[in-house]
């Protein structure tokens, strides 16, 4: 395996500072630098780039970033034990790598990075979706970041990417697509990780668009997409019957039929709802 940097193999950094995975932390660890690496450049070309970088661990992918040349790093992690490991890869990367300790629910990085920033990360993914919907909902646009390179299950990264009429067509594909462009530009077998997770695993690029494909305002539709995918199996007549006494006509006015499922509902579908909502 070429080395990407003069720090220690992983391996030999986890046995060193006793990083041994624990699941609550949702600790699946990529230990291939070659991988990082590539995980890294999928993000685009790094130098200059400012990056955010969620739940560095032992700091495989922080070291891809890095070694691909990104001008500063933040790292938010929340497992203590992973600091001192961290505070190496720091010391070999003089004034490019901070490291936060803390939960990335919480943490506000805006202040601590230069716009726009991207973010480049092997998600714990007991709070990966989450944390997605947080950067696809802020009220203006364009974001702070201009894009999201995320590891996700594959089964998580169809659903962003999948397209109206299919089943894994639902919210996260209507919040990702309707303001940014989407692809998945890897896919992962379990036994790239330690420990292998069940699933296999995807990377997905997302590139935050000047504008929003068609207009609505963000807490309308996010609103509207939950409650109409939530009961995807109901008419949109019914799923989205609390929203306005009359809904039926407001769907018309839309343009769409209120038989309809909200899995056939196109993004510009949805936005013409919520300008009828808003
Ligand atoms: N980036 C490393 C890699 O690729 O090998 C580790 C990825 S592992 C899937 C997820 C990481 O997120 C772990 O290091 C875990 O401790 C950290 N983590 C879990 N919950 C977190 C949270 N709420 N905030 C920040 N980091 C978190």
């Amino acid at each position: 395996m070429s080395r990407i940097d003069d720090l220690p193999p992983l391996r030999d950094v986890i046995a060193a500072h006793g990083l041994r995975a624990k699941k609550s932390m949702g600790q699946n660890f990529l230990l291939d630098l070659n991988l990082t690496s590539r995980i890294a450049r999928a993000s685009g070309p790094l130098a200059g780039a400012s990056v955010l970088e969620v739940g560095p661990g032992p700091g495989g992918l922080t070291r891809g970033l890095l070694a691909e040349g990104a001008r500063r790093v933040l790292a938010v992690e929340k497992d203590e034990r992973c600091l001192p490991a961290l505070a190496e890869i720091a010391a070999a990367y003089p004034g490019r790598l901070e490291v936060l300790s803390g939960d990335a629910l919480d943490v506000d990085v805006t202040a601590r990075l230069d716009r726009p920033w991207r973010v480049v990360a092997n998600l714990p993914y007991n709070i990966g979706t989450e944390l997605l919907v947080r950067w696809l909902t802020p009220r203006d646009w364009p974001p702070a970041w201009e894009s999201l390179t995320l590891m996700f299950q594959k089964e998580v990264a169809e659903r962003i990417v999948a397209a109206p009429g299919s089943k894994a067509y639902g919210r996260l594909a209507v919040l990702a697509q309707w303001r940014s462009e989407v692809r998945i530009v890897l896919t992962l077998p379990p036994e790239a990780f330690a420990p292998p997770p069940k699933v296999a695993s995807a990377v997905i690029h997302l590139t935050a668009l000047p504008e929003p494909r068609f207009p609505a305002d963000a807490d309308v539709l996010e609103r509207m997409v939950a409650k109409g995918f939530n009961q995807r199996r109901k008419m949109l007549r019914a799923a989205l019957k609390g929203l306005a006494p009359d809904i039926e006509d407001r769907l018309r006015a839309a343009g769409l039929d209120p038989t309809e499922r909200a899995e056939q509902v196109p993004i510009e579908g949805w936005c013409a709802l919520a300008r009828t909502l808003g």
